[in-house]
């Protein structure tokens, strides 16, 4: 699939990034059973696994949310809107150092049933990850950051959707 649409917000502080997740998560809990890929790149510390905790929590979760640095992917429970259940896979593909790492965890199954998909670093699984329906880049505002305190919160997230869930999701942000 092509890009069909790309848009960019600014996420002036970490409240911003949590609404921004919130946002995404209000679409994916009313959407019907389906596998929902949204991937998440950025510099070490430019807010990924933030946004992942924002949209868990958004979800429902009320544990905690532990960066999958070191496990490779945390599966969650919660809900969609009607009560049915919905499974969120969250990975960090960090510490892949090869992408053939993807093909011998058996992460391809997640892909095969109804569930949503967070990826951080998709990169790292190269071409065999394939295409999301979402792609979120953040990166942090280093025109501004030297200018004040402040700034240093800043986010820029690009957003780009290759499908119709894609697409959904993006307007909602
Ligand atoms: P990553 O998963 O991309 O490596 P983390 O989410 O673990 O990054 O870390 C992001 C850090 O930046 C956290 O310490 C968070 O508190 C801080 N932060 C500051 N401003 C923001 C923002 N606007 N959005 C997300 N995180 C922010
Ligand atoms: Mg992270």
């Amino acid at each position: 699939m092509p890009l069909l649409e790309e848009r960019s917000l600014t996420l002036p502080d970490e409240a911003a990034t949590a609404r921004f997740g919130a946002a995404l998560a209000g679409v994916v809990r009313e959407l019907p059973p389906a596998t929902v890929h949204v991937q998440l790149s950025g510099d070490l510390g430019a807010g990924k696994t933030t946004l992942s905790r924002a949209i868990l929590r958004a979800l429902g979760h009320a544990g905690k949310v532990r960066s999958p640095t070191y496990t490779l992917c945390e599966p969650y429970d919660v809900a969609r809107a009607d009560g049915s259940p919905l499974t969120v896979y969250h990975f960090d593909l960090y510490r892949f150092a090869d992408p053939e790492e993807w093909i011998d965890a058996g992460f391809r199954d997640c892909f095969a049933e109804p569930a949503f998909n967070l990826v951080e670093w998709p990169e790292k699984a190269g071409r065999l990850l394939g295409e999301p329906d979402l792609h979120v880049l953040l990166q942090s505002d280093m025109a501004v950051a030297d200018v004040s305190d402040m700034a240093a919160e800043r986010r820029i997230a690009t957003l780009r959707a290759y499908t119709p869930i894609g697409i959904t999701l993006l307007n909602a942000c």
